[in-house]
């Protein structure tokens, strides 16, 4: 038997099913009317949002990445919730827009911007952190040609990375944001040109558990954004330090530690350099804030056995959750937390693996885990499905079609 990866907190049987929120999953699928189906819940958001801002210093913003989980219900809960929100496509931007969010609170990353995306986030007054001295150029030109004040900062490719992380988006060679040494020349251009400069964003990875290497990279962070501002000759009036907080996916992951995260950074803003004594501070996370507030639920359609194995063939599959098929930036195949959620707390009878309804041997949800004896019609869950789950999976791929999403 292979482990399966960690059921997270919050979840409970309900007379032997899986409950959300004190609401049996056999409810909530009736209630959709249809599996495959994502069951995002707002109560396991609030208390992650509360707890995370209870770690950290009060004066640090929170940002939501928006690309994590764009359901537009969930965009909305997030808007009482989070200061900003980080977007990095036109089509987030509509979304973000959707949900009536202040174009105050948005910036937008992202390589590869077209002309109408910028002029779309200069009309609409959010910041474009910008990714390279061309796309810097082209928002000055629309914006002169809107007669419009663009708000702008800079993403910075920094020479570190975070290490550890699943997903490493700084260090060397990279088609996201400035290299360090070429920024300050940038930001003065910028500035000179007449945009309200908002600063640095500078996000070093993805994915990280240990909270060592977090606090590393964000002294290096504040360290360079210091000198960097030093060199541009500008007051540094906002800084985005990333994010890039993970969450125990596989056998073994152990949740990483907020509070000494928190602590180290209450300390580094009692000492800051001279620099960045007036810049505001924000951190911009993803799937922490709501990939375990999210579990995704397919049916049994099929069970059979193949040379002596088990097989429980679901109506769902990797077209909805490519992540847990191993799929989606993993090297090693490994299990993501997955239960039979009409049995949840049956006992483990038989070595079985969970499958999709796709004809590519790719569609596997769980490889050789330990479940209770399940039958067609039994519902399976697939836990840590809040993030890059719905949006992040080829839906189209076989003529399958999205899966149901439902915030409760
Ligand atoms: C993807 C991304 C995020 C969110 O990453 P998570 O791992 O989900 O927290 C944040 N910032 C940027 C720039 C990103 O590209």
């Amino acid at each position: 038997m292979k482990p399966l990866g960690p059921i997270p907190a919050g979840y409970a049987a309900l007379g032997g099913v899986l409950a959300v929120d004190g609401t049996k999953v056999t409810e909530l699928v009736e209630q959709a009317g249809s599996t495959p189906l994502f069951v995002y819940s707002s109560a396991l958001i609030r208390a992650r949002v509360a707890s995370l801002r209870a770690a950290m210093p009060e004066q640090l913003a929170l940002h939501y990445a928006v690309k994590a989980n764009p359901f537009g219900p969930v965009i909305a809960l997030l808007a009482e919730l989070v200061d900003g929100f980080d977007i990095a496509s036109g089509g987030e931007l509509a979304m973000v827009q959707a949900a009536g969010i202040a174009p105050q609170r948005v910036s937008f990353a992202g390589p590869g911007k077209r002309d109408a995306e910028i002029e779309a986030a200069i009309a609409a007054g959010v910041t474009l952190n910008l990714e390279s001295e061309g796309e810097a150029s082209r928002a000055l030109a629309i914006a002169d040609r809107l007669g419009l004040t663009p708000r702008l900062a800079i993403r910075v490719n920094p020479e570190f990375d975070l290490k550890g992380s699943g997903m490493k988006m700084g260090g060397g060679a990279k088609p996201f944001g400035v290299d360090a040494a070429r920024v300050p020349a940038l930001a003065r251009e910028v500035i000179a040109a007449g945009a309200e400069w908002r600063g640095f964003h500078i996000f070093a990875g993805s994915q990280a558990l240990d909270a060592g290497a977090v606090i590393e990279t964000q002294a290096q962070t504040l360290a360079l954004a210091a000198q960097l501002a030093r060199e541009s000759g500008a007051a540094l009036p906002h800084l985005n330090l990333g994010g890039g907080f993970g969450i125990p996916y596989f056998p073994g992951d152990l949740p990483i530690d907020v509070t000494r995260i928190g602590q180290a950074l209450a300390k580094a803003f009692t000492s800051l350099p001279e620099e960045l004594s007036q810049t505001r501070f924000c951190l911009e996370l993803g799937r922490y804030l709501v990939g375990e507030a999210g579990v995704y639920l397919t049916r049994i359609v099929d069970r059979k056995e193949s040379h002596g194995e088990v097989f429980l063939i679901t109506d769902g599959g990797l077209h909805h959750q490519l992540a847990a098929s191993g799929n989606f930036g993993t090297v090693v195949r490994r299990n993501y937390p997955v239960a039979i959620a009409s049995r949840f707390d049956a006992p483990v009878a038989e070595e079985a693996s969970v499958v999709g309804c796709l004809c590519t041997p790719l569609d596997r949800l769980a490889d050789k885990g330990g479940f209770p004896r399940a039958e067609a019609g039994d519902l399976v869950a697939v836990f840590c499905a809040g993030a890059y789950g719905a949006s992040a999976s080829p839906s189209a791929f076989l003529g399958q079609g999205p899966a149901a999403e439902l915030l409760i």
